[in-house]
């Protein structure tokens, strides 16, 4: 993409109503726009990212076993009346009529959906088990929408939900669900400790919130620090292997992680204190097993093997798509601004035309420009007739993870500058090594 033809609002001043920085890089660097209280517009370089964690969010639920169906955002409310939640959700739930009169709503999660579409086609216990996600908006209006995408009240979410014919698939469920997570944040460049949240009304061990840890985050954390060295890709690992899913969840609870809400100050105490880690943190997923909560409420029920009818058991499990862009920059940026993580960088590199008034760099940047396209290498080409100064700080703002600077000076010697925004290294090199660096 050449920025001269590209739409990259930038700003030199933080924004005066962002508190936090990834909010106001956010805005700064162009990725979103704010459109009404907690409602923003993305941007064109915001999108690319939004794109590529939901991408590799879809990815590692499509590897653990899930299918993919997309449900609209609106709702009606006789669905929310079937399982009692329309007048217990309360003011979060955004409530509209239609022309004819007829409630709806804007979906804040998708439990009553799912348990309806599910319960309308499904006969036998044959069909199960299933896990099905959608990646989706969703509304909440929240009381104080704040850091931006961080809370926002329209934001994107994948949402899962698996029905099982009895509570040991549903543990197996849960805990496939468990292993994509930390293979997702493991992908997306975030540790995101899964910690033991509270299971509401069911009770039992089968909830947990996963939490990116971060001075600005809005809930008080304790963790054993063995998380630190924990394997998050966990490759050896078998979906299909119930041992292996078993063993994990084991090793998960074996390490103590909990929320405020969950804190037990016995357990903690049992761990050594050099081990003890304690701060902020920002749930960007969360897991639940909620059994037959929705299922029996909404009159689901299968045939079971012995003929007998089934209610499944079922579980919900959640990632904050939109709020994940928030945290990442969290976790990756510094003082000029955004380090994007190579996996969700909007481009890979940005390539920087020093002099775009001298013919022979403009040339020399044009072709090794056409080059990176013809490689596949993603770039975003600044061709603008602008100060050098001015580029950089554009490019060191929105993070991509390398800048190629070609200049006069260095094109009469043959070199183009290579640089690593995470270490801030810079190389000369060839052109032609430039490129096979990056392709
Ligand atoms: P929070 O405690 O932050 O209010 P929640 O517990 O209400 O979140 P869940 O119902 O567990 O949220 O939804 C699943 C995921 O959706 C959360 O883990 C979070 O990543 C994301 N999410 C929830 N609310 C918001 C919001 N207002 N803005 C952006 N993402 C959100
Ligand atoms: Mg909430
Ligand atoms: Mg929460
Ligand atoms: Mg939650």
């Amino acid at each position: 993409m050449r920025l001269s033809r590209y739409f990259l609002p930038v700003a030199k001043e933080s924004p005066a109503d962002a508190q936090i920085v990834s909010h106001k890089l956010m805005l700064r660097a162009g990725l979103i726009r704010q459109t009404a209280a907690g409602i923003y517009a993305w941007l064109p370089l915001g999108l690319r990212v939004l794109r590529k964690i939901e991408q590799i969010v879809r990815e590692e639920q499509d590897r653990a076993g899930a299918v993919e169906l997309l449900m609209p955002t609106l709702q009606s409310a006789d669905l929310w009346r079937e399982s009692g939640r329309y007048d217990a959700y309360g003011p979060e739930m955004l409530r509209i009529r239609d022309r004819h009169e007829r409630e709806m709503l804007y979906g804040p999660t998708n439990e009553e959906m799912i348990t309806a579409i599910f319960r309308d086609s499904v006969r036998s216990y044959r069909d199960l088990p299933r896990t099905l996600y959608h990646i989706q908006w969703k509304f909440r209006d929240e009381v104080r929408p704040r850091f931006g995408v961080m809370r926002g009240r329209e934001f994107l979410m994948k949402d899962a939900y698996s029905f099982d014919l009895d509570e040991a698939g549903a543990r197996l469920s849960y805990y496939t669900q468990l292993l994509a997570y930390l293979r997702t944040f493991q992908r997306l460049g975030v540790k995101a400790v899964p910690m033991k949240a509270a299971s509401g009304p069911i009770g039992g061990d089968l909830s947990h919130e996963f939490i990116v840890l971060a001075p600005t985050g809005e809930s008080e954390v304790f963790y054993d620090s063995d998380f630190d060295q924990f394997d998050w890709q966990q490759s050896e690992l078998d979906y299909g292997n119930e041992a292996d899913l078993k063993r994990l969840f084991d090793q998960v609870s074996g390490m103590y992680a909990a929320t405020d809400e969950t804190h037990e100050p016995a357990r903690w105490d049992a761990v050594p204190e050099m081990r003890r880690r304690q701060g902020r943190g920002i749930e960007v997923g969360h897991i639940f097993f909620f059994g037959t909560k929705y299922s029996a409420a909404m009159g689901m029920s299968v045939q079971g093997p012995d003929g007998q009818p089934v209610v499944p058991q079922m579980g919900s499990y959640g990632i904050g798509v939109s709020r994940l862009m928030g945290a990442i920059i969290e976790a990756s940026h510094d003082a000029n601004g955004i380090i994007w993580p190579e996996a969700v960088a909007p481009y890979k590199v940005g390539l920087i035309n020093m002099r775009a008034d001298d013919a022979k760099c403009a040339a020399a940047a044009d072709d090794l420009y056409a080059k990176l396209n013809a490689a596949g290498v993603e770039t975003l080409y600044d061709d603008r007739d602008e100060r050098g100064g001015a580029k950089f700080a554009t490019m060191d703002l929105i993070g991509l993870p390398w800048q190629i600077v070609i200049g006069p000076k260095g094109l009469e010697r043959g070199v183009v500058e290579l640089k690593n925004r995470a270490s801030g290294e810079k190389v000369e090199l060839s052109i032609d090594d430039a490129l096979a660096r990056l392709a």
